[in-house]
């Protein structure tokens, strides 16, 4: 499995460090974030080190789908049947913190708020 030392996600991967974990199978983990910003927010992994969304090629394809579509399948789970957000920082222009590959899936009862506001 590729690993990175010095990354907090691969360490996720590897048990090293503990994590609230919703789904893990041999690709993905998913677990919940460590500062929540809605009453449901959890985030999607690959078990292999890819540092973000930029850093995905084709051969990446399957392990995308598998992500995203593990996305409402879990939400639904959580009682997220309305609807929820997904979320991937991509490098410093989209924020990104952590540089191993995540979707954040973020969820309520009601209404999220706008994430980007419009200046007019
Ligand atoms: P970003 O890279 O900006 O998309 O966000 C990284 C996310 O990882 C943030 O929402 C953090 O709260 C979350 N996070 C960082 N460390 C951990 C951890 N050990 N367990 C769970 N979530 C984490
Ligand atoms: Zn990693």
């Amino acid at each position: 499995m590729d690993e990175q030392n010095d990354c907090i996600f691969c360490k996720i991967v590897q048990a090293a460090i503990p994590a609230q974990k919703i789904f893990e199978d041999d690709d993905v983990i998913a677990f919940n974030d460590i500062n929540p910003v809605a009453p449901m927010h959890f985030l999607i992994i690959p078990k292999i080190h890819v540092a973000s969304l930029m850093a995905c090629e084709e051969p990446h394809q399957q392990l995308l789908g598998k992500m995203l579509l593990l996305a409402p399948a879990l939400a639904k789970k959580q009682g997220c049947t309305d609807g929820f957000r997904t979320i991937i920082n991509t490098g410093t222009v989209g924020g990104q913190e952590v540089y191993h590959l995540h979707i954040h899936v973020i969820g309520s009862k009601n209404r999220l708020p706008a994430m980007i506001h419009k200046s007019q």
